[in-house]
């Protein structure tokens, strides 16, 4: 296993980029320690496959370096990086039976049968699927092929770290949640460096120690689970976390004060500089009905199981709140409290605001 580091890492799929648009990374710095669960999470495009593709060697970046611990990698191929990486699709030979795909990385190399026999069982009872090893690949579903292919990724024990590329994507739903456990399993028996690529917040967020957050070819955050929830550094990570996400509302600072659609809010902690475009950020969590307040018009109320979430409008501004049970109808005229120290201001999408200590 290994520690990896990319340092002042771009990318762009032009000839001859010229503007930051044109690079679909941006600039990329990142330490991945070894042994490290860590989650690449944002939308479809921002740049996880390019970066995966980076690190594994079957892209060479435009502009910087990569390193594994401390050795310079960025010009070797992929065979020789030791590294495993599962994709999307199932990447198995449909002619092979089950055993015999999962042992291909090992014979390849040129491990011993004896050695190869031990690994296959180990990993096969870890995936269960030991009951599958002499069927031919061809006749599995698609969810099997792709247990399998996880499992080629997994089969080495000499790797530098394994990568998986939105490995559920053809996952049956109801049986995600069983892979994705799983998963998290394996990490903690195996203890490889791995990096999961996802677009989708559970996955992330139940499978990794830190979460990689990454917008437009940019990293906008890294954290722990509970870090991103706790304090985005950026709107659009306390948006595209949380369900529903943060609210992300318009607002403006007069002498010191938050301004929110003429009304005052206190925030976390002091309020620093001007200019630029100025939000309020607070998680439906926070915003409770209370009898003074922010004025709002009930737009909504649904149940969804264990809390309610309540849709309000404050002038033209979408509020959701989440509350244990919901009291008031659709139409109501209530006032939102906003809890002041889960209140954060945030100037051109980065957070100003610092809690008091
Ligand atoms: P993600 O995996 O997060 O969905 P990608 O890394 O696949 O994102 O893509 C990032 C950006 O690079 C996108 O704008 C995409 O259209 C572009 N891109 C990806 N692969 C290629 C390619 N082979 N040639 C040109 N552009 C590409
Ligand atoms: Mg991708």
């Amino acid at each position: 296993m290994a520690k990896i580091t990319l340092s002042n890492l771009r990318h762009s799929y032009l000839p001859n980029p010229k503007g930051p648009e044109d690079y679909a990374l941006k600039e990329i710095d990142l330490d991945w320690q070894d042994g490290g669960a860590y989650a690449l999470l944002g939308p479809s495009g921002c740049g996880k496959s390019t970066l995966l593709n980076i690190i594994s060697g079957l892209l060479t970046p435009s502009e910087g370096r990569i390193l594994f611990d401390d050795r310079d990698v960025t010009d070797l191929p992929p065979d020789q990086r030791n590294i495993a990486q599962v994709f999307q699709f199932p990447v198995i030979y449909d002619t092979m039976t089950v055993r015999q795909n999962l042992a291909f990385p090992l014979k390849n190399r040129g491990v011993s049968p004896a050695k190869i026999a031990e690994r296959v069982a180990e990993i096969s009872e870890m995936l269960e699927v030991q009951d599958m090893l002499d069927i031919r690949a061809s006749h599995l579903s698609p969810d099997n092929k792709q247990k399998i292919s996880m499992g080629r990724g997994l089969v080495r024990d000499d790797v530098n770290v394994v990568m998986f590329d939105e490995p559920l994507t053809v996952i049956d739903p109801h049986l995600k949640w069983k892979l994705r456990s799983k998963l998290k399993e394996l990490h903690q028996k195996v203890r490889a460096t791995m990096i999961y690529v996802t677009h989708d917040q559970t996955e992330a967020l139940t499978f990794a120690d830190q979460v990689v957050v990454m917008q437009d070819g940019e990293i906008v955050q890294i954290g722990t689970p509970v870090e991103l929830f706790d304090r985005p550094q950026h709107t659009f990570v306390g948006h595209f976390i949380g369900s529903p996400g943060m609210n992300i509302l318009p607002a403006s600072v007069d002498a010191g004060q938050v301004i929110f659609n003429g009304q005052t809010v206190t925030v976390e902690g002091p309020v620093q500089g001007d200019g630029g475009k100025t939000e309020l950020g607070i998680r439906p969590e926070f915003v409770a009905l209370a009898d003074t307040g922010v004025a709002a018009r009930v737009r909504k109320v649904s149940d969804v199981g264990r809390h309610a979430v309540i849709e309000t409008m404050v002038g033209d501004t979408p509020v959701k709140a989440v509350v244990e049970s919901a009291n008031v109808e659709q139409g109501a005229e209530v006032h939102l409290a906003f809890r002041p120290d889960q209140t954060r201001l945030y100037r051109d999408g980065w957070i100003t605001t610092e809690a008091f200590s």
